[in-house]
This record gives C-alpha cells, sequence and structure tokens, in this order.
C-alpha cells in the first residue's frame, strides 16, 4: 500500500530561512525552465523534426550562473522538473486543464517535494524528522505511520496563516484479507446538496452548518480585507485574519467528512453510490456554494481508502442508471417525475416513495446486481 500522512512541522528560525530559500530556488528553477521550453518552441515551431531533437535545460544547467542554486536541496530541484513535465503532459493530454503558469512569489503555493535516498528522511524519536540540509526538524507525530513503513518522499509546504506542514509518502506491505458484502452489508448513498447524502436506510448525516456561519464571517472580513490600502501594515493583518478563517473552515469540514466516512467504512462491507460529475453539477445547477462545501468529491475519496484498508469495497455505478424514476418495490419506471417532486406515488403498485430514500435503495440493488449479491 502506498498513502501519504500528513503532520505538522515545526522549523527553527535557521531552518525557516533555508525553507523559505528553497520555496524560492524551486520557483525559480521553474519558471527558468517554463522560459526555456516556450523560448525553444518558439525558435523552432515551424521545424517539428528540429523540435523533436531539442534537449531542454536541466536544474544542473543553472547552478553555474546562478551559484546560490547549490544552497538548498537539489533533489527539490529535481522535482520542479518532474514537476514541470508533468504539467506539460497534462496541458498535452487536456488543454482544457490550461498552459503551464509561471509560478508567482505571492500567489502560489509555497512547496517542495524531496525524496528519501538511503535514510535521508527518516524518523529520529517520536518529536523530530530527518530532512535533507535541514537536518532533525520538529514534528507533530499525531499518529504513528504504519509498522514497516518505507518512506518514499515528502512534500513541504507553507500555508497562506504561515503554519508549515509536512506529507510524507509511505509504501508498505499489508495483507488484506478481502470481505465478502451481503445485501445486509452493502448501503447505498444517494448524493444530496442539502445533507451531504441520504442513505439507503433513510437517514443523512448531520451535516453541521458551521461553514455557513463561518462563511458569512470570511466574506465579512474579506470585504475588509478588499478595502485595505495595499503594501500597508493593516492589510497584512487582515490578511492573516482571512487566511486562519479560511483554514479552520477547510479542517472543519475535513474533519466531519473523517468521521462520517469512519463511519461507514466501519460498518458496512461495501458501499454504493453514483458516479457524478460534481463540477459540472456545480455549474449547470447553480449549486456551486451547497455542492463543494458538501465536499461529496472528498468524501468518496475517504470512503475508497479506509474501504480499501479493511478488504472492503466502493461500488460506483453509472450515473445515467435512473436511480430517482426507478420504484424500488416493483422496479417501474416513473419517466414524468420532476426534479421538484420530493415524494411520489408508484402507479404500478401503489407505494409512497421518498425521492431520496428510494433513489440511495436503487443505488444500493444496482450495486448488489453488480457484486453479484442480489
Ligand atoms: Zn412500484
Amino acid at each position: 500500500m502506498i498513502k501519504a500522512f500528513k503532520y505538522r512541522l515545526y522549523p527553527n528560525k535557521e531552518q525557516d530561512v533555508l525553507l523559505q530559500k528553497t520555496f524560492g530556488c524551486v520557483r525559480f528553477i521553474y519558471n527558468q525552465m517554463l522560459a526555456n521550453r516556450m523560448a525553444v518552441y518558439e525558435q523552432y515551431r515551424d521545424n517539428k523534426e528540429a523540435l523533436k531533437q531539442q534537449k531542454y535545460a536541466l536544474p544542473a544547467d543553472y547552478k553555474k550562473e546562478y551559484p546560490w542554486l547549490k544552497e538548498v536541496d537539489s533533489l527539490a530541484l529535481a522535482n520542479a522538473q518532474l514537476n514541470l513535465n508533468a504539467a506539460y503532459r497534462n496541458f498535452y493530454r487536456d488543454p482544457a486543464i490550461g498552459f503551464p503558469n509561471f509560478k508567482s512569489k505571492h500567489r502560489s503555493k509555497k512547496s517542495y517535494t524531496t525524496n528519501n535516498q538511503r535514510g535521508t528522511i527518516r524518523l529520529i524519536d517520536s518529536k523530530t524528522i530527518r530532512l535533507p540540509k535541514l537536518k532533525n526538524v520538529h514534528i507533530k507525530l499525531h499518529r504513528q505511520l504504519p509498522k514497516n513503513a518505507a518512506i518514499k518522499s515528502a512534500t513541504i509546504s507553507q500555508k497562506a496563516t504561515g503554519k508549515y506542514e509536512i506529507s510524507i509518502l509511505v509504501e508498505w506491505e499489508a495483507v488484506i484479507k478481502p470481505i465478502t458484502p451481503t445485501i445486509e452489508s452493502t448501503i447505498g448513498l444517494d448524493y444530496s446538496s442539502r445533507s451531504l447524502f441520504v442513505d439507503s436506510q433513510a437517514s443523512s448525516p448531520e451535516y453541521p452548518k458551521f461553514y455557513r456561519l463561518a462563511e458569512a464571517r470570511l466574506k465579512k472580513e474579506q470585504r475588509k480585507l478588499s478595502r485595505r490600502k495595499k503594501g500597508s501594515k493593516n492589510r497584512e493583518k487582515q490578511r492573516q485574519i482571512v487566511a486562519k478563517l479560511h483554514e479552520k473552515v477547510v479542517n472543519q469540514r475535513k474533519d466531519f467528512l473523517h468521521n462520517v466516512s469512519r463511519k461507514i467504512a466501519n460498518n458496512f462491507d461495501a458501499v454504493v453510490i453514483e458516479d457524478l460529475n460534481l463540477q459540472n453539477m456545480a455549474q449547470g445547477l447553480n449549486l456551486a456554494k451547497s455542492t463543494n462545501d458538501n465536499g461529496f468529491g472528498m468524501l468518496k475519496r475517504f470512503l475508497q481508502y479506509k474501504l480499501a484498508e479493511q478488504g472492503k469495497q466502493l461500488i460506483t455505478i453509472d450515473k445515467w442508471y435512473p436511480s430517482s424514476k426507478l420504484c424500488h418495490c416493483c422496479g417501474e419506471k416513473n419517466n414524468q417525475l420532476s426534479l421538484s417532486e420530493r415524494t411520489w406515488t408508484c402507479q404500478r403498485c401503489e407505494t409512497t416513495l421518498d425521492r431520496d430514500v428510494n433513489a440511495a435503495i436503487n443505488i444500493k440493488l444496482e450495486g448488489c446486481r453488480i457484486l453479484g449479491i442480489a
């Protein structure tokens, strides 16, 4: 298994200086290499064969001209090159993603990745991690890495609030016995913009409204920020307030989604959900805010790995499956059902159905059919 674990990092003053320098060098080398690729392209754009033969500049090529690049972790620079290659690949695969952007000191995320080379990244004790160039850094290990986990790489980043975070990518051997689900131990979830989801047992999570409350405050503080004079001390203070509030909201939402997904993954052997294109949905129905802050996509990701760790399955069913329109009792299809109808009565078997619960049961049944346990 491969998984990333995130922790807070507490560098001392010297380490803080070096981290800032590394973020700067990574941004610099990324922008240099991007400019180089763009220049080479301009020069040979009319000669595709010659363009293919061209070699692009590497991080090492810049070290002579800019010797200060040698002061930082060279693997961080090498990873900047890999990131640029990936950005190009993504752009070629799907131009809608956009051409790689130059990184900006203020707008871009401060982050770099380094690799473990025979123990260059390792835990020294329960409060200390060894990192290339930085040496021993204070870490808050709020949870243990899996036993026998081998550290592959680490990504160190700084948030808008100034807090440091480290994401440690580890690989370990795990013996996971696959669990065979039954109809009883399978649950279906129907996405709901109001309450995140409704499940096939007719319950939905108690979605706390803290986000909306905090969001109202966030908006107020953001308006205040826009009125502050650029470059002023007050603006910087206000920017910190906004960043802190934003971070709090994001963390609360994550905690909530972790709790909900943990309960489901522990109580059921298989979970069935619809394959929703949430981005399109948010735009199409103008539900952007509720869809996004519900975080159904994030819930899906959390469920996926929490189930997989226990040998359980997440089943995704086709988004064209008419889960709302079928009567789960007799299978009759109601083609007239409109979005505003919250309950409806089946014309064939005369059962009165709650729109969301009926959809969740149908999603479960379709999942059971796919699993071969219907
Ligand atoms: Zn019916």
